[in-house]
């Protein structure tokens, strides 16, 4: 099964895609993620992004594309992939729909997380991660149960995004509803779009995520 969260920043995709990773086994595939370690380990591509993605731009459909079908190609996404920020243009929903079909591939559910602008710069200026093992935490609606220590692999340190700051974010959802807003309207014409409420809390979201699968699943 292959899905897509589809949301702004701070929307609650990569929280979700990683319970969805250990509950029904999707490979989560987060573009801004697989960026992420591409600056850290300096490659190519990891310095053409580093710029783009700290001023809230976004890297190209060509870069973009050509991370995601090489990840595709990797064996141990079998049972089925979440995207998670991704795509986020019509070139990069349109490359998909072609790299799903050649692989004899399909996608089952694209689900639009709804959260309201003022909401998400909150989510975004709180949001911290475990440096040792990526587990996402917010000062106030998701913090660590013993303050300084990771609750899934008792790390210590933490990590917070150059471009989570409150002007960036401004810019990020001005991006987010001019180039991928209408990807919404392209999965409703094709009859796989599922709206929920992104403005739940966590575990309700992933109530409504599961009805959603289950539905599709028949
Ligand atoms: P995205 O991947 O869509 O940018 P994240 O999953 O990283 O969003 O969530 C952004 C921040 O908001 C994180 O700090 C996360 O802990 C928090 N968060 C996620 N889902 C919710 C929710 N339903 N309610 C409140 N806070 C949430
Ligand atoms: P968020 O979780 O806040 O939605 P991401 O981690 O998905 O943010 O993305 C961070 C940045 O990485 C984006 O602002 C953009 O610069 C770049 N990026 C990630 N995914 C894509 C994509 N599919 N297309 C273009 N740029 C992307
Ligand atoms: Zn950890």
């Amino acid at each position: 099964m292959n899905i897509i969260l589809l949301g702004p920043p701070g929307a609650g995709k990569g929280t979700q895609a990683k319970i969805l990773e250990e509950k029904h086994g999707l490979k989560q595939l987060s573009t801004g993620d697989m960026l992420r370690a591409a600056i850290a380990a300096g490659s190519e591509v990891g310095l053409k992004a580093k710029a783009i993605m700290d001023r809230g731009d976004l890297v190209s459909d060509d870069v973009i594309i050509g991370i995601v079908s090489d990840r595709m190609d990797k064996p141990d996404i079998k049972e089925g992939v979440t995207f998670d920020g991704f795509p986020r243009t019509p070139a990069q929903a349109e490359a998909l729909d072609r790299m799903l079909a050649g692989r004899k591939q399909k996608l089952d559910a694209v689900i639009e997380m709804k959260v309201n602008d003022e909401a998400l710069v909150e989510r975004i200026a709180g949001r911290f991660t475990c440096a040792k093992c990526g587990q996402g935490y917010h000062d106030k609606f998701a913090p660590t149960a013993r303050p300084g220590i990771c609750d899934a692999c008792g790390g210590t340190e933490f990590t917070r995004r150059p471009d989570d700051n409150e002007k960036t974010v401004r810019d990020r959802l001005q991006v987010y509803n001019k180039q991928t807003a209408p990807l919404v309207a392209y999965y409703a014409g094709k009859g796989n779009l599922h709206v929920i409420d992104g403005m739940a809390d966590i575990a309700r979201v992933t109530e409504a995520i599961g009805a959603v699968l289950k539905k599709v699943k028949g």
